[in-house]
């Protein structure tokens, strides 16, 4: 399996992270993960767009152009041939001594990208999946996709302990996004979903649904809803690169989102898929 270091396409044996690079000290960097289908990229220049703009926000200059790294994420999944998977991407800020302060502008950040054979979770998108709902205890710039995770995994880790796939976060009863997805319910044929401002990451496959609906005139309200209105919902779902158009239909431990995937769930999931095979073929 190849990897790409910084410009370059290596075997992953000789990939090696310095001790000091900050990505690993702090988590100091952005990543993005984009899903291949057919060995094509899904949404890609939506995801490189999106990554610009999060090593922006954070004030890392990433040392490639688009193009470059659009070049270099094809050869690789071209050399891995492969045809259904992720590619996983990060840029750290670099490697320098142990300090807070941003190092020098001579200090360059690392990249590093590897793809990963991945198939669509059939069953679940067919049955759907539990949740727990909990706490978002995260930083204030949830809209940045950033390295640290932490506040993410302590809540997917009590979901998983909980026997479920996700996690869903509200902020004083609010509802932001699940731990590693976005999320929508449907009440009264409207679907319901958070703004996209700094409490939620901006989904590229949110942004994809949102489409879909906008197209074939669904009604969306971008606004939060609360826990009860989640517990209430007709329908809950996720979107995410991996999860695509995700029912929920058990919430802590109880039948929830009518408690089997629901009608405009299933016709979103069929758009989605619509949306993939006319950007990456069958
Ligand atoms: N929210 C969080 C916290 C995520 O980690 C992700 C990543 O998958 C999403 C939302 C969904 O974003 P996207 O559709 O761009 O994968």
């Amino acid at each position: 399996q190849y990897v790409a270091v910084n410009g370059n396409l290596i075997d992953r044996k000789n990939a090696y992270i310095d001790i000091e690079d900050r990505g690993y000290q702090f988590g100091d960097g952005v990543y993005e993960v984009i899903r291949v289908y057919n060995g094509k990229m899904f949404t890609g220049n939506e995801h490189l767009e999106r990554l610009w703009k999060s090593a922006s926000s954070i004030g890392i200059t990433i040392p490639h152009s688009r193009e470059e790294l659009k070049d270099l994420l094809e050869q690789l999944i071209q050399k891995n041939k492969l045809s259904l998977g992720t590619v996983y991407l990060q840029y750290t800020r670099g490697i320098a001594p142990r300090k807070h302060p941003f190092p020098s502008d001579d200090v360059k950040p690392t990249l590093v990208a590897y793809t990963k054979e991945v198939g669509r979770p059939e069953e679940k998108l067919h049955s759907g999946i539990k949740a727990i709902q909990t706490e978002d205890i995260r930083w204030l710039r949830c809209d940045i996709k950033s390295l640290n995770l932490l506040g993410n995994l302590l809540a997917n880790q009590k979901a998983a302990e909980a026997g479920c796939d996700e996690a869903i976060l509200n902020r004083d009863g609010r509802v932001t996004e699940g731990s590693h997805s976005n999320i929508s319910i449907v009440k009264g044929g409207k679907i319901y979903t958070h703004p996209a401002n700094n409490y939620i990451l901006n989904g590229i496959s949110r942004r994809v649904m949102l489409e879909i609906c906008a197209r074939e005139g669904i009604q969306v309200i971008e606004e939060p809803f609360t826990v009860k209105e989640l517990q209430d919902a007709d329908e809950i779902f996720l979107t995410g690169t991996t999860v695509e158009v995700m029912p929920v239909i058990e919430l802590d431990g109880k039948s929830a989102g009518g408690g089997k995937p629901g009608p405009v769930t299933r016709k979103l999931q069929n758009w989605f898929k619509a949306e993939i095979e006319n950007q990456c073929g069958r």
